[in-house]
């Protein structure tokens, strides 16, 4: 549960509302009925159950977007009838409102909502003692507006911003590691609902340390750029290349039978024989490659590819393995 306060953002802002409009409206809806305000603590008891809602509704589907809207939109509504039916006082609840629909919802639409709320105060009037009052009111929401918006905006900047540093290899601009992890849990969860098969092959440079050290590191990142041009050149847009270590790669394959696994991976193998260069000559690389099993676990399927690298290179490198479903596996051996 913290885990997901913790990694959707829109998610904690729909609680955090949902909580405090809990919190700060429960007591004055009790009171305006106990006042006998019968139509106001209706309309308090409305904006809690709508804003509870949306609030069950995004823990349980995940779907924050439309919630967020719902959230957003009962939040300013529910302000501007507060303001109306209570007068002068109710005004305030509108703040809140309309800094949180920009975290809610898309700007555009926060602007709208923002808008339409204020003008919909102003064009009733009933709620202002005098007209240097109600401007005022709307000036102030125009400057909480613009500073939740700049806010806003900043933030889904740097979260965006931090997103690509912590999945995406600087080097080589593939996703790194990180992402392999979602990528894989998401291919076996696929796979298990649909049926849809997957490989994966485990790529790694042969003798890469020798060509740092005899060429230098800069031509050995050169080797791990043009590695990933010439793998995403040749394989399909829906197969998706991952930096797993250092010189070692992970390309997921959807929709592959072991037939035609063989024949994309021979493919490869050849291109790679072909265009991978160094200044001291050919970069030849080894493979490790699963099929994913029925009911397979992402730590087996991975295991089983790196088991056939590790084969590949004991015996002689610049091949590929492709493992079978047994664990231990029993290895096939294709040097093409
Ligand atoms: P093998 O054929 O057994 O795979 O031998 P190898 O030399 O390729 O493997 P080893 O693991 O001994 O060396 C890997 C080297 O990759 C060592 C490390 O310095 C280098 N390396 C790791 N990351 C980078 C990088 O980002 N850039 C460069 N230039 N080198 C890197
Ligand atoms: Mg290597
Ligand atoms: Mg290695």
């Amino acid at each position: 549960m913290l885990q997901r306060l913790k990694t959707d953002f829109r998610l904690s802002i729909i609680t955090l509302l949902g909580v405090s409009a809990f919190l700060g409206v429960t007591p004055f809806a009790v009171m305006r009925f106990l006042q006998g305000n019968l139509l106001a603590g209706l309309v308090d008891t409305a904006i809690l159950l709508a804003i509870g809602s949306a609030l069950v509704y995004a823990w349980v589907t995940g779907d924050t977007r439309r919630s967020g809207l719902v959230v957003a939109s009962t939040a300013c509504s529910g302000a501007v009838v507060v303001g109306i039916v209570v007068g002068e006082p109710g005004l305030f609840w509108l703040y809140p409102a309309l800094v949180t629909t920009f975290f809610l919802v898309n700007p555009r639409m926060a602007v709208a909502l923002n808008v339409a709320s204020v003008v919909a105060l102003m064009v009733h009037g009933g709620a202002f003692r005098s007209d240097v009052q109600m401007w005022s009111f709307a000036s102030t929401a125009f400057v909480v507006s613009a500073c939740a918006y700049v806010f806003a905006h900043r933030n889904h900047d740097q979260r965006q911003r931090l997103e690509h540093l912590a999945t995406i290899d600087p080097l080589t601009g593939i996703k790194n590691r990180r992402s392999m992890d979602q990528e894989l849990d998401l291919a076996v969860a696929n796979s298990e609902r649909t049926g849809l098969p997957y490989a994966l092959a485990l790529l790694d440079i042969d003798h890469f340390k020798k060509i740092n050290d005899e060429h230098g590191h800069g031509v050995g990142d050169n080797v791990l750029i043009d590695l990933v041009a010439l793998l995403q050149q040749n394989t399909r847009k829906s197969d998706q290349l991952f930096r797993y270590g250092g010189e070692e790669f992970v390309l997921l394959l959807s929709g592959v039978d072991g037939v035609s696994l063989n024949a994309v991976m021979s493919n490869l193998q050849q291109v790679l024989r072909k265009y991978m260069k160094h200044p001291g000559g050919m970069v030849t690389v080894s493979f490790g490659v699963a099929l994913l099993e029925q009911g397979e676990s992402v730590d087996s399927w991975l295991a089983r590819a790196d088991a056939a690298l590790y084969e590949a290179k004991e015996t002689g490198r610049d091949r590929i393995v492709f493992a079978d479903s047994h664990s231990p596996p029993e290895l096939v051996t294709a040097t093409a």
